[in-house]
């Protein structure tokens, strides 16, 4: 049941395939959901359009005042001082969209903007696995790995909103090339294209027989090689337990950095579970001070699809307190 004077925020979770809105309140619920195709070849402004029309729906249906606001979770890299997304692979034709300018005029309410994976470490504490946590390193394994960081119960966001690439911090000096341009990141090691990297290349060799049957015919993807290393496939542990090290050693630095209390990991790619988190947490223990893991929880998301809308309701809430 609702408070009637429950602090309420409409949230964006603003994706390269789906845009989704919902209601959220400041004790967690979720309501008046809507979906729809982001259809991102037509450009920013029709997207736009979209967003702001489903948030008018959501508002109309839920009875919201113009005084309640916006949090958008979008793709990054974006400015949040200024309230621009700078460019964003899965968005074409995106480059310095003024999108809070726009979203604003177009609802005229008042929007906050974050990345994805900003927006998920602010839902993680405030209603996710970390609820009640002040220190929080949130990693997203998706495809990529994007992430935040929640230290003292603040968002830490750096100069222009850009802070958080928990994905870029470097694992190996000569490590493999990354997306960002740079060398040896964590998601050149442990993202679901770098798993299906090592996947492809295994699978034309002779101990790439395993991982073909799991696949059997389909696209070689993380769900694949879980699938063999589950049943016992020497290169497919032998893929994930690389990953899982370079997962081990990036928590270390963000240990001994932050000395968290929680780290959090999501994102589509932390269904593998213990395949990654074992090796994971092993690697850690070589990479960490041993203080710092004392009283460290590492623990999967709780918020699971709807880590997004959360974050962004997280945020808005954040931003725009009721006074
Ligand atoms: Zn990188």
């Amino acid at each position: 049941m609702l408070g009637v004077n429950e602090e309420q925020a409409l949230a964006v979770d603003l994706g390269g395939t789906h845009i989704r809105v919902a209601v959220v309140t400041a004790s967690g619920q979720l309501s008046h959901r809507r979906d729809i195709a982001t259809d991102a070849p037509d450009g920013p402004d029709a997207v736009i359009d979209r967003m702001a029309r489903l948030i008018g729906e959501g508002a109309a249906e839920a009875g919201l005042g113009d005084d309640v606001p916006v949090g958008v979770a979008s793709p990054g890299p974006l400015d949040t001082r200024t309230g621009v997304v700078l460019f964003t692979p899965n968005l074409p034709g995106w480059r310095d969209v003024p999108l809070v300018d726009k979203l604003a005029t177009a609802t005229r309410r008042r929007v906050a903007l974050a990345n994805d994976g900003n927006c998920g470490a602010l839902g993680e504490v405030r209603f996710g696995a970390a609820k009640g946590v002040d220190d929080l390193v949130y990693i997203a394994l998706g495809t990529g790995i994007g992430g935040g960081i929640v230290t003292g119960g603040h968002l830490i966001d750096g100069l222009r909103g850009m802070a958080g690439e928990v994905g870029h911090v470097v694992v190996a000096m000569d490590g493999p090339r990354c997306t960002c341009g740079a060398i040896g990141c964590l998601e050149s090691f442990a993202s679901g294209w770098a798993i299906r990297r090592e996947a492809e290349l295994v699978s034309r060799t002779a101990d790439g027989e395993g991982i073909l049957r799991a696949a059997a015919g389909g696209p070689l993807h993380a769900g694949v090689v879980a699938a063999a290393a589950r049943a016992g496939d020497a290169a497919a542990l032998q893929i994930l337990g690389r990953a899982g090290r370079a997962l081990g050693a990036a928590m270390g630095a963000f240990a001994n950095i932050f000395n968290p209390k929680s780290i959090v990991i999501g994102g589509g790619v932390a269904h593998l579970g213990e395949l990654l988190l074992e090796p994971a947490r092993a690697a850690m223990a070589s990479y960490s001070f041993v203080d710092v893991r004392r009283d460290l929880t590492i623990s999967y998301s709780a918020l699971g699809d709807d880590t997004g809308l959360y974050g962004a309701g997280a945020l808005a809430l954040a931003q725009f307190p009721r006074p």
